[in-house]
């Protein structure tokens, strides 16, 4: 399963809950409710009108029979609804949670709390409206600190229409390109878009796990990977390079990726000279590509001293 599947799963799986605790609730009130005397006689008159005519809830007969059950309710304080609840918590969806192939509005918050949750990225992370680019003094950091904010802003509005898949924040530790791409990650976890956010190092972990791994599981452990609407490597650099791990999966997830049109955004400290020496031509010819990649150079001013 896929963290999307994984996200659907999660709140059918509510859903079940709130409808079981519905039947449970009425349960209870039906139990109280026929405690009563004047109200088990009303509904005995009431099931008999129906019975009489043959369920027709609109006959004159029925409808004043309910209404004296529904009297004999009042006088206990219970509600016919609260007896007799309806059939499904939502209408719209019958409790699928999905409607034409898209989640039904009435599941949207918990599939995206769910969406947030597998993806790692953390609570209480940077969104575009904490960006405050007016307090960097260096005139050239502000100017590409601002221009790499603008366009991913517009990135993730247009999103999935948008033609780059593929991004490289490069910079010092500490010039926002983290901040940015958990933006970038925000905006998409809201718009129902799986994430993926790794850091560099666990990147590296779960590659030596895969290649480890018996052939048959390799696949599925590659799969958030692979098919998350979003990847985001944090901090390419900072992990030990393992021999046959590394580089050979760092390329195929990239190239993977690439080919099936889902967005990558890898942060940096190197730049193009540091990631050519260390990954070679083949990843840094994928990372550079005009067709599929756009470069962002943080360089200037350290934001963590500010
Ligand atoms: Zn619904």
């Amino acid at each position: 399963m896929n963290i999307k599947q994984r996200a659907l799963q999660y709140i059918i799986n509510i859903r079940h809950n709130e409808s079981s605790n519905l039947q449970r609730s009425a349960e209870k009130v039906k139990t109280r409710a026929f405690s009563f005397q004047d109200v088990s006689k009303a509904q005995q008159t009431y099931s008999a009108s129906l019975f009489e005519c043959n369920g027709d809830e609109k006959d004159k007969k029925v409808i004043k029979a309910k209404k004296a059950f529904e009297e004999a309710l009042a006088k206990h304080k219970i509600t016919f609804d609260a007896l007799y609840p309806k059939e499904y918590v939502c209408e719209k969806c019958h409790d699928a949670c999905v409607v034409n192939g898209t989640i039904c509005s009435c599941s949207i918050k918990n599939y995206v709390d769910a969406l947030r949750k597998e993806s790692g990225l953390g609570v209480n992370t940077f969104t575009f409206e904490d960006a405050n680019l007016d307090i960097i003094e260096d005139e050239k950091a502000k100017a590409n600190l601002t221009k790499a904010y603008h366009q991913m802003k517009v990135f993730v509005e247009k999103y999935p229409n948008v033609k780059k898949n593929t991004f490289v924040f490069s910079g010092l530790t500490g010039t926002g390109k983290t901040c940015l791409s958990q933006a970038v990650a925000n905006g998409l976890l809201n718009k129902g878009f799986s994430v993926k956010y790794v850091s560099a190092f666990k990147f590296n972990n779960d590659m030596i796990a895969v290649r480890t791994a018996p052939i048959e599981h390799q696949q599925e452990m590659l799969e958030d990977y692979i098919t998350s609407d979003l990847l985001i490597i944090d901090d390419l650099g900072t992990e030990p390079i393992t021999r046959n791990v590394t580089l050979e999966y760092l390329y195929l997830i990239i190239s993977t990726r690439q080919e099936r049109n889902v967005t990558t955004i890898i942060s940096t400290n190197l730049d193009g000279d540091g990631i050519m020496t260390r990954y070679q031509e083949r990843i840094f010819s994928r990372l550079t590509s005009k067709a599929f990649s756009l470069s962002y150079n943080f360089e200037g001013i350290d934001l963590r001293k500010l």
